[in-house]
């Protein structure tokens, strides 16, 4: 062991800053949309402007990246002081980020975490997640009646709706709220080992209420991703706050006019599409939103420092990347672009929720194998290098 350390002694923690800077120089700006949407629809089965947003995003072919760990962002071989004086043969690194052999071309996992001694004390600590834990999000938007042709890629039909939710509970997912994967990506805290936040986009009081049965016999939240608009009609608002009073939805922010981020869109316009849905959602929910949903997952680098700015902790895109876990996003080049990978969370489409959950199954345990190898190096490093002198 102590001769992989000494092999591995330059590939470091977290290089995510560097690793954006030096691999990923210009964003591909793949999503070009109109600017404001006509994705106001209350009905159930609406057509969702995501569309062709979605296309291009998957359609786009990002220039394959090495596999090797990213570059070291701090170079800990000389880097922190040492700790308590524990003997050693050689001095401790941490192993390379895990990869998985699933990962889609083009997408690389991401770590966030800059302090390697903090990381640690979550991965190592008592009552946290356990190593392996995924989350799995994943973006509803339309569910379509047997009767109703489905005549887009984001409209799922009941069958494949009620098949989903059968085959979530079958591999023992739960849900998580946003709260929760808050906790979880910033200290691990403790969440079911097979996590996923169910995301239904725009609004669609029709689809929540399909969705709230499940919710109640699993004990499962819905994360709604919704519009504040001063459009919406009483009625609307008076089934979605009476749904809301079971406890079952937590609500955060799509904007305030589905505005989709781009070059021309006023400050102005971000910061209204920011700060006016905070307000809204406070008064009629009675929460304040913490993730930003953005609307035709568009983002850039102004609105993503805006939306830290007004409070927002966590953003959600329409790329589908792969499960997340503990400081491990798996990103695209336009997000890695962005340098701030909480921000531009992946989302799995509903077309393909059932293989998501399989997917994320999948790297679960090829995750589980990996951190229980390197746990000793783990190990090591934090008692070299994270306890004070004389601490034990
Ligand atoms: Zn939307």
């Amino acid at each position: 062991m102590k001769q992989y350390l000494r092999v591995l002694l330059q590939k470091l923690f977290v290089g995510t800053l560097l690793f954006i800077s030096v691999v990923l120089l210009g964003c591909s700006g793949a999503i070009n949309d109109s600017s404001v949407t006509p994705d106001m629809s209350e009905v159930q089965v609406d057509f969702a402007p995501e569309l062709t947003v979605v296309e291009i995003a998957t359609a786009e072919q990002p220039t394959p990246q090495s596999t090797t760990a990213p570059t070291p962002l701090t170079n800990y071989t000389n880097g922190p002081p040492q700790g308590n004086g524990a003997h050693y043969d050689s001095v401790p690194s941490l192993p390379e980020i895990f990869f998985p052999d699933s990962m889609k071309p083009g997408v690389s996992p991401v770590a966030y975490l800059n302090n390697p001694c903090q990381y640690l004390e979550n991965r190592l600590g008592e009552e946290k997640s356990t190593p392996g834990t995924v989350v799995v999000p994943i973006m509803f938007h339309s569910i379509v009646q047997p009767d109703r042709p489905i005549n887009d890629t984001t409209s799922i039909t009941i069958a494949y709706f009620e098949k989903f939710m059968e085959t979530a509970a079958e591999l023992g997912f739960s849900t998580i709220t946003t709260q929760e994967l808050v906790d979880f990506l910033d200290h691990n805290q403790a969440i079911p080992e097979r996590s996923m936040l169910l995301i239904l986009d725009d609004r669609r009081p029709g689809v929540t209420e399909l969705f709230m049965p499940y919710l109640e016999d699993m004990d499962w939240t819905l994360t709604l991703g919704w519009i504040a608009a001063d459009s919406t009609r009483d009625s609307v608002w008076e089934t979605m706050t009476d749904l809301a009073s079971t406890g079952r939805l937590d609500v955060q922010s799509h904007g305030y006019n589905h505005i989709y981020i781009q070059d021309y869109i006023s400050t102005a316009q971000i910061e209204e599409e920011l700060y006016k849905p905070i307000e809204v959602i406070e008064a009629r929910f009675g929460t304040r939103p913490i993730a930003h949903v953005w609307p035709g997952g568009n983002f850039d680098e102004r609105a993503i420092a805006m939306a830290t700015e007004a409070g927002y902790q966590v953003g959600f895109t329409v790329y589908s990347r792969g499960p997340i876990m503990y400081n491990w996003i798996p990103l695209g080049e336009p997000e890695m672009a962005m340098a701030a990978p909480l921000m531009v969370l992946p989302r799995f489409w509903s077309t393909v929720a059932v293989q998501a959950l399989e997917e994320a199954v999948m790297v679960s345990e090829a995750a589980k194998k990996f951190y229980s190898a390197i746990e000793t190096a783990e190990r090591e490093y934090y008692l070299y290098y994270c306890l004070p002198e004389g601490s034990h």
